[in-house]
């Protein structure tokens, strides 16, 4: 594949249209954001879209089309430069006029399509394929409100809604051709012949908007294809000669409001009945869209799996099946067995949790209401289904209780995924165990041969190359240039970690990365920072199991040393956080209050100095991200055993030399066995200890009877000395560690936690043996690239013989 060659005179030719197009005279006019917007939609009219089609090799027919309701792809301008290989000549261009490149790219809003971590995977997963060509379109929805925007006021989240001027957004692309029109509600009828008839109660159209995708330097581009919901006839002319203004638009009004704001809700469903809606546009559109594509190819319908794989990334695009199933059925008038046989080799799944809550189930009423089509075609896959376990184990309705699709007036949308998927992953390696082990024992039992595993990645390119230069420059010139898209040579880096050269470098990297970040926390919080300190980071949604009132504890535990003995030699810390909560999770809200509360008095506190600051980064997003993560000394990964099905924060803080100190937990497992068990700080219990400390009946109680310090630390929160002596402030959060049961096992693992932070000290105290560790974190991590998972979607699923 030829590289991107860049057209210096299109380009200018392009930028001129920009500003000429917004009636000024000269670039010189445009403001900054104008800059950003003109550079952008100029490089994208030269990117060169290679069309889905007509691009299949005989290694990889199966075309990939990734099912995601999230793709948390940040800030695109920066990185659709660095993958075209265009960074340098738009920047020489722009250098002649005056205008910094680095300055202009910091004017863009994140598209913050997604969550947090599913998100984000969908998003690495796709410049990876992209970079490995495997051909692939993205299919997902245009929300028009991202995640929210979060503030802090007296230490309490605020939201905000994050309208992200997609009207004006210069990456995307319309095509109006493409536009499929998607019917809901209304009832079935039978016809003379005895078929059943779908008759919608309204259609809504489901409007392609494309980003481009670019692989790295190899001349490939993908589509994401976000969809967006309008309104067939959204003005009704009858009723405005009528005199009724306001309601000859309603129509379209209600249409767009499908496509309006994404859930923000992280590993928690939330059963309302417009999520649902949306869940449905999505896959029809999506369906409709990859079925156009197979009929233009002159391909017969039989042989879809043969060119085309669905990935289902998590639950959330499974009602993409039965509409599979529908189409075959009633408009190619395909028999069951016929359908059933395409559709059951073209679906794949990806779990992405085993927490029940977690899990989606959708009333049977709420389906039957909108879908009654696609619910009666549930109703046979769950009849055909009970045959074959009536087979297995006759007359167990215990059996049947687990592994039933309908059961209880729900529909489990996991469960409907593995009875008709060929094929089901968890995302690391101890997480796909406890997928057959502990969520789908049954279905193991007959289907082993569907079920695999494949480790999350990230992308080098954001994560190394793009957010931190100097060290991907650093790298360059020790081992040459090829880690961008084979990071498993960065093992080549180990001998350098012997080097003190090298070492120096290295080390002066993560000290002028600190010391930047120190100057962004500085202009955004007004908190000073100490870039000597050791930074201790963590980043990710806030959620009782990733515990970061865990981190919040020892952070006080820290504070009563300091205030008891003014004197204590500490190794100094910056305790950094970023995590978004979702607006209706009252406890994480609390916690995050509690963190913020605490930072409020210690930051203060002249006696600490500079021996510990607490700074709670708000609104945490990709770009926060980008700037936090090259700055990292500690990377906080401390979730309840069992609970983080692999994460992937982990991943790109490891990339970036931070020493990791967490638990035995998703990826972390496997992150440590990379890079050597000296080189990672391992607490706290297992997933057996977590097993049979809550089957043997843990009460936290007990517990703080013996431990005076941590029963001590949880008085004080509760004694009104962090929150302006209101007692009660922090009781979601206290009472959750104690009659609530400590779900979580914070306190179980609370005194290892502060052993394992003891152990950090006594390394960072020793900063040649730190940094040393350091870069062997940056030199055994390469296996977690994102381009390698896609090779082993491609190896294990996708592409696999069958
Ligand atoms: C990587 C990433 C995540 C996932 O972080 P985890 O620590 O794996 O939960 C969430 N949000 C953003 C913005 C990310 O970049």
């Amino acid at each position: 594949m030829p590289k991107n060659k860049f057209d210096k005179a299109a380009f200018q030719a392009a930028l001129d249209r920009r500003w000429q197009h917004l009636g000024l005279q000269n670039a010189q006019e445009m403001t900054p954001f104008q800059w950003w917007d003109a550079v952008s939609a100029a490089v994208n009219e030269l990117i060169p879209w290679q069309p889905a089609t007509g691009r299949q090799d005989r290694k990889n027919p199966r075309h990939v089309n990734y099912l995601s309701m999230e793709f948390l792809i940040g800030r695109l301008t920066g990185n659709n430069l660095i993958n075209l290989g265009w960074f340098d000549p738009v920047k020489k261009i722009l250098d002649g006029y005056g205008i910094n490149l680095g300055d202009l790219l910091e004017q863009e809003v994140d598209p913050a399509l997604g969550n947090g971590g599913l998100g984000r995977l969908a998003a690495c997963y796709m410049d990876s394929m992209a970079t490995v060509g495997q051909d692939a379109i993205g299919y997902g929805l245009n929300y028009q409100y991202g995640l929210f925007r979060q503030r802090f006021a007296s230490g309490e989240q605020f939201e905000t809604p994050d309208d992200w001027h997609r009207e004006s957004y210069p990456w995307f692309r319309h095509n109006p051709s493409l536009t499929v029109q998607v019917g809901l509600g209304g009832r079935l009828e039978k016809n003379e012949q005895g078929e059943v008839n779908w008759e919608p109660a309204f259609t809504l159209n489901g409007e392609a908007w494309d980003l481009p995708v670019v692989g790295y330097e190899n001349g490939i581009t993908l589509p994401l294809r976000l969809w967006q919901a309008t309104h067939p006839h959204p003005f009704d002319l009858l009723l405005f000669n009528d005199g009724k203004f306001l309601k000859a638009e309603q129509a379209g009004i209600d249409a767009a409001k499908l496509t309006k704001v994404l859930y923000p809700n992280d590993n928690h469903l939330e059963g309302k009945q417009l999520r649902l809606m949306q869940q449905y546009f999505q896959c029809a559109c999506s369906v409709a869209d990859i079925l156009r594509r197979h009929h233009l190819a002159g391909r017969s319908i039989h042989s879809l799996p043969d060119y085309e794989v669905i990935q289902l990334n998590d639950t959330h695009p499974t009602i993409a099946i039965p509409e599979m199933l529908r189409i075959l059925l009633d408009e190619h008038q395909l028999s069951w067995q016929e359908a059933w046989h395409i559709t059951s080799r073209t679906f794949a799944y990806t779990n992405h949790t085993l927490m029940p809550e977690a899990l989606e189930r959708w009333d049977e009423k709420l389906v039957r209401t909108l879908l009654p089509r696609h619910y009666a075609i549930i109703q046979q896959i769950d009849r055909e289904f009970k045959k074959l376990v009536q087979a297995h184990w006759p007359d167990d309705e215990e059996v049947w209780s687990k592994v039933a699709v309908r059961y209880d007036k729900q529909i489990r949308m996991a469960n409907l995924c593995v009875v008709c998927g060929f094929a089901v992953n968890g995302v690391a390696a101890l997480h796909s165990d406890l997928v057959k082990t502990d969520l789908f024992p049954e279905y193991f039992a007959l289907w082993p041969q569907k079920f695999h595993n494949v480790t999350n990645g990230i992308t080098p390119r954001r994560w190394l190359k793009q957010c931190n230069p100097a060290l991907a420059k650093l790298i360059d010139d020790a081992i040459g240039k090829g880690w961008v898209t084979r990071l498993e040579k960065l093992k080549e880096l180990e001998p350098y970690a012997e080097q003190a050269d090298f070492c120096a470098q290295y080390q002066q990297i993560k000290h002028d990365n600190k010391q930047k970040l120190a100057a962004k926390i500085k202009q955004l919080t007004d908190i000073t920072v100490n870039p000597e300190a050791l930074f201790d980071v963590q980043i990710k949604r806030l959620h009782e199991y990733k515990r970061q009132h865990l981190n919040l504890l020892h952070i006080l535990s820290l504070y009563r040393q300091l205030r008891s003995d003014p004197s204590l030699d500490i190794v100094p810390r910056v305790v950094l956080f970023g995590a978004k909560a979702a607006p209706g999770y009252a406890l994480a809200k609390n916690i995050i209050y509690a963190i913020n509360q605490l930072a409020e008095k210690i930051n203060n506190d002249p006696k600490i100095n500079d021996r510990l600051k607490v700074v709670f980064l708000p609104d945490y997003r990709v770009s926060v991200a980008e700037w936090m993560i090259p700055a990292a000394d500690l990377s906080e990964q401390i979730s309840t055993a069992g609970k983080e099905a692999s994460g992937t924060g982990n991943m790109k803080l490891a990339l970036n030399g931070a020493l990791t100190i967490g638990t035995l937990d998703g990826a972390n497992v496997e992150i440590a066995e990379q890079v050597g068990e000296d080189h990672i700080f391992i607490f706290g219990n297992t997933v057996p200890q977590v097993k049979t400390l809550l089957a043997s009946g843990y009460k936290p109680a007990q517990l703080l009877k013996k431990d005076k310090n941590l029963k001590a630390l949880l008085t004080e929160l509760g004694s009104g000395l962090y929150s302006n002596k209101h007692k009660h402030a922090f009781d979601p959060l206290l009472q959750s560690l104690q009659q609530g049961g400590d779900p979580y096992l914070v306190l179980a693992d609370f005194a290892a936690y502060c052993e394992a932070q003891q152990r950090v000290d006594a390394l960072f105290r020793r900063p040649e043996e730190w940094t040393h560790s350091a870069v062997l974190n940056t030199a055994r991590v390469g296996f977690f690239s994102s381009d390698r998972s896609v090779r082993d979607y491609q190896q294990r699923i996708w592409q696999a013989k069958r």
